[in-house]
């Protein structure tokens, strides 16, 4: 009984883990974050921000390629190996692919999206116009929300996700935290 419950748990986990290498890693090199400032400091909005956000969504949505590795082994591991391992495979890849699919039909998608990238370029474009909120404006996405840095104001009531840069948090609590969330920002947004 026991065995069966710890081959069930090995294989779950393992599964769990396969899928999310492409986001825990890649993002997380040294040379991919030279241009930010460490974690968790304050970013600029430029375009280097934005086009991390999309790089961030990419890195979610190949998970549904990566599930296909543990999926296809858990199916060889029904067949032929341990009926157990094949199945925590089998359900945990199997579950991250149904609710990421079904996730964006609810509504509950990922952090990264291109609305989120449009509206930070928006920030951006209007920063640097005539109608940006002073004559110094310097946007940064705090961990709470988007703030002009000189005159304090709110540009965009969001909070800022997980963005691939190494957590300061150290490299395990950094892991563990980033497996729990999937990324998301722990803090809600202050209008809610
Ligand atoms: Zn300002």
């Amino acid at each position: 009984m026991w065995s069966t419950v710890l081959e069930f748990s090995f294989g779950a986990i393992l599964a769990y883990l396969i899928a999310r290498v492409p986001f825990l890693t890649f993002p997380r090199m040294r040379s991919w974050n030279e241009q930010f400032p460490p974690h968790p400091e304050a970013l600029y909005v430029d375009s280097h921000l934005i086009q991390r956000v999309m790089h961030m969504r990419i890195f979610y949505w190949i998970a549904l390629v990566f599930a296909l590795i543990p999926l296809s082994f858990g199916w060889f591991s029904l067949q032929y190996g341990s009926a157990p391992i094949g199945f925590g495979m089998w359900t945990v890849s199997g579950w991250l692919i149904l609710s990421r699919v079904t996730g964006v039909i609810s509504g509950d998608g990922p952090s990264w999206t291109k609305q989120l990238a449009m509206r930070l370029q928006l920030v951006k474009n209007n920063s640097e116009s005539e109608e940006s909120c002073c004559n110094l404006s310097n946007p940064m996405w705090e961990v709470i929300a988007v703030r002009c840095t000189t005159c304090g104001k709110n540009l965009l009531n969001i909070p800022r996700p997980d963005l691939g840069r190494p957590r300061s948090d150290g490299w395990i609590m950094g892991f563990v935290r980033l497996l729990l969330t999937d990324g998301k920002p722990i803090i809600a947004s202050e209008e809610e």
